[in-house]
């Protein structure tokens, strides 16, 4: 009886125990980067992947007019109060500079920016990942996401990555197989209200 107890409750351990990894990430825009990172200091075996050639998602800069490392589009960093330009100068290495007329949406609280762009954050995110033991895949789109025996199963570009847990963004498509119905991007919409005006 006693044996058959310590099955019922190892058996579930074992079972954790056989994924490939702790968590799968998928995505790399800035907050998918910090998960990641987080949690393989955490210890977790960690697999971050994008669809995309470059990472940064919303955040990855492109070059314009023979120019290297342009910001794509207009961006603000949110939210950067004291602290958090501390963090992003001490953790992540960056250079954050005042900025001189800051979009004031955000109550005054978007004062900070990265000395050379978004391309610096981004940069200096993947500098800190190569010293990690992240398995960190671009070109990779996770097209199907399936339980199998307990673990979540990550099909991407024709391979299977077992894992405890899947972290995504809104924005991250794939179909989930068996789990949801398959999540389809949203059409973009429009108020019919202000169509008239
Ligand atoms: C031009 C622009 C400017 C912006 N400026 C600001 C700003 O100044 N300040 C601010 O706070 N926010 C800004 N935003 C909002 C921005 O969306 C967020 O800051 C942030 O990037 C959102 O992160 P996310 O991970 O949700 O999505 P995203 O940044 O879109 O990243 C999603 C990532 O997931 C990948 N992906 C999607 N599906 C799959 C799949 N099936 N398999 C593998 N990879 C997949 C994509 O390739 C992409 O890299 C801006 C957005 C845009 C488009």
């Amino acid at each position: 009886m006693r044996k058959c107890l310590a099955l019922i409750f190892l058996l579930p351990l074992f079972l954790l125990g056989a994924a490939d990894f702790d968590c799968v990430v998928i995505g790399t825009s800035p907050i998918s980067m910090l998960e990641a990172i987080s949690r393989a200091f955490s210890g977790e075996k960690v697999l971050l992947l994008d669809q995309a050639a470059e990472a940064g998602g919303a955040w990855k800069s492109i070059r314009a007019c023979d120019i290297s490392h342009v910001d794509m589009g207009c961006h603000q960093l949110v939210g950067s109060t004291p602290e958090v330009k501390a963090f992003l100068e001490k953790y992540v290495g960056c250079k954050m500079v005042p900025m001189e007329k800051p979009f004031e949406m955000w109550n005054g609280h978007s004062e900070y920016y990265f000395s050379r762009g978004c391309y610096e954050l981004i940069h200096n995110l993947e500098k800190i990942i190569a010293k990690t033991p992240i398995v960190y895949l671009l070109n990779h789109s996770v097209d199907t996401v399936f339980m199998q025996g307990g673990t979540l199963t990550v099909e991407a570009q024709g391979k299977r990555y077992t894992t405890h847990r899947i972290i995504t963004v809104p924005s991250s498509f794939f179909n989930l197989e068996g789990i949801l119905p398959k999540r389809t991007a949203p059409q973009p919409s429009f108020n019919s209200s202000q169509k008239k005006r």
